[in-house]
């Protein structure tokens, strides 16, 4: 589904993301872990360049997006959902109407908006307050309302960028766990940035350590985080006993 050649990307002298390369297949969750500052979020906002690389290739589906035009991008940004730490919410509309917005600007009907709005709320288990604006939502809420947003696109793939870490920690469970029902129910194709341990161990399908803009491991889950081959690994391992 998604295969990251040589990936590099500087800013001025400073190297953010060094030959990085992985893949993400059909169905799988990958988690990416790593210092604060390793370069996780310019990867993961390279694949549909929010960064632009500087180097390497990023095929998605066999198609390399790093060649495509802003035209072809803009179809390619549609098959993938993307879930930042920042909501993003417009306050003066409501849960449907936020998820809403993107795809009346595309160009969808405002019934047929509506309905494919209501059901990716229902998927994220916000039915009930799809008329709430976002000052009504918790923080929790108003991520899932984010989610949403993304799955009414219904995108091949989700990449999410610390989705739960601007969150209280009485509301990061009620993400985790959206997103693990779509990892492992739905089997949603998902690159997961986040700091969250307990789900990258049992939800993850791989794990991926970065340290200075490389990848300094990489593998199962338990494995990793078990019997962990870099430094950034053996900090994991002592945070879990
Ligand atoms: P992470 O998400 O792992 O915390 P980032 O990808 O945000 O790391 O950043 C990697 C490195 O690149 C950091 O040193 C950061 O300061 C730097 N960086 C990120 N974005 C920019 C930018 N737009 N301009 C300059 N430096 C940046
Ligand atoms: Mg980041």
């Amino acid at each position: 589904m998604l295969k990251i050649n040589n990936l590099y990307k500087h800013f001025g002298s400073l190297v953010a993301v060094n030959n990085l390369s992985m893949s993400v297949n059909k169905g799988e969750t990958v988690v990416i872990m790593g210092p604060s500052g390793c370069g996780k979020s310019t990867a993961i906002r390279a694949i549909n360049r929010l960064i632009e690389p500087d180097g390497g290739s990023i095929f998605l589906d066999g198609t390399d997006v790093t060649l495509l035009s802003e035209e072809e991008l803009r179809g390619v940004r549609k098959r993938i959902g993307f879930v930042f730490q920042q909501f993003n919410l417009i306050g003066r509309l409501t849960a449907v109407e936020n998820v809403m917005l993107g795809l009346v600007m595309d160009g969808l009907k405002r019934e047929e908006a509506y309905e494919k709005s209501l059901a990716a709320l229902q998927k994220v288990g916000l039915d009930q307050v799809v008329d709430h604006r976002p000052s009504q939502l918790s923080g929790g809420q108003q991520q899932r309302v984010g989610i949403a947003r993304a799955l009414a696109y219904e995108p091949d793939l989700m990449l999410w960028d610390e989705p739960t870490a601007s969150l209280d920690p009485m509301l990061v469970r009620e993400v985790l766990v959206v997103m693990e029902e779509l990892a492992r129910v739905r089997e949603t194709t998902m690159l997961v940035v986040t700091h969250e341990i307990a789900f990258a161990l049992h939800v993850a399908d791989r794990i991926v350590l970065m340290d200075k803009g490389s990848i300094v491991e990489s593998g199962a889950p338990h494995r990793v985080f078990v019997n962990p081959v870099s430094d950034v690994g053996r900090r994991y391992k002592e945070l879990i006993e």
